[in-house]
């Protein structure tokens, strides 16, 4: 039976070795879940190649972001670079990304991945594609600079939004009240995943629901942060309907308006319609 509800991933790492066993069945529960189309992340130079043939071999379901996570950004050079912009003119290249800041485990120095972010923004204004963000702070997040505060700075000095409704979204979006003002001014949406379901994260919950509805996005980041009831497993995106459910709490209403909302938020985000 088909579900009532119709949902996106629009942040999933399907290229993960993780998946390499069963990325078709993968596939399949998602869309028999009801999820409407899922965004690929490349965000390393080795997965570019393998995004674009998943996209391929699923047309219409499966698009593309290109970008260097901030923890592969020392693979960030004239070659790589050139090689990037390669695949950011295929069709199936709906965003840029991901990119930003990650200061809780990254080896590469807070300068580099500045530099790299520098650069990488200028691309997007080039190319007027959305960007995707990732930005973690330390884990004693009192013990060190802000990455937030960084990645607001960096995206005021260089970038230039360009969307109509959004210019970008803040994925895995973990910050503050303020943090979330300064996304929202800036033209992006937020990115909500499993970690909107674990009991701990109320200020998180609560941040979403000053932010609204109308700003907000579902995610997996699959493998990565599976929702409550499947903490320590491989998260996929078939499991978004859990951290609708938990938004729906917050917002008081039906998972399924949360999960239409954030549908037609993603559709803007990666510019969609009438493709
Ligand atoms: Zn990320
Ligand atoms: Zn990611």
């Amino acid at each position: 039976m088909k579900p009532q509800h119709r949902f996106s991933d629009t942040h999933a790492h399907l290229c993960d070795e993780a998946f390499d066993a069963d990325r078709d069945a993968v596939l399949r529960a998602a869309a028999d879940a009801g999820a409407q189309f899922i965004t690929e992340i490349a965000c390393e130079p080795d997965n570019w190649a393998k995004a674009e043939a998943l996209s391929k071999a699923n047309t219409g379901f499966i698009h593309c972001a290109f970008g260097i996570h901030p923890q592969d950004c020392h693979k960030l050079d004239d070659a790589s670079f050139l090689e990037l912009k390669k695949f950011l003119s295929l069709p199936c290249a709906k965003a840029l990304g991901e990119i930003g800041f990650d200061y809780a485990r990254c080896d590469n120095s807070q300068e580099s991945q500045r530099s790299a972010m520098s650069r990488l923004l200028a691309l997007a204004n080039e190319r007027a594609l959305p960007i995707v963000l990732h930005c973690r702070n330390p884990f004693d997040a009192a013990s060190g600079p802000d990455a937030y505060a960084d990645l607001f700075s960096s995206l005021r000095e260089v970038w230039k939004p360009q969307g109509k409704t959004f210019s970008g979204v803040l994925h895995c979006f973990s910050g503050m009240d303020r943090d979330a003002v300064s996304a929202l001014d800036l033209g992006l949406a937020l990115g909500a995943n499993g970690t909107a379901t674990y009991p701990k994260n109320d200020p998180l919950r609560d941040t979403f629901r000053k932010a609204g509805l109308k700003n907000i996005v579902l995610e997996t980041d699959c493998p990565y942060l599976p929702p409550q009831s499947k903490r320590g497993k491989r998260n996929e995106p078939a499991y978004i309907p859990e951290s609708a459910a938990a938004l729906a709490a917050v917002f008081n209403c039906a998972p399924e308006k949360v999960m239409e909302s954030a549908l037609e938020n993603s559709i803007a985000l990666y510019r969609l319609a009438g493709n």
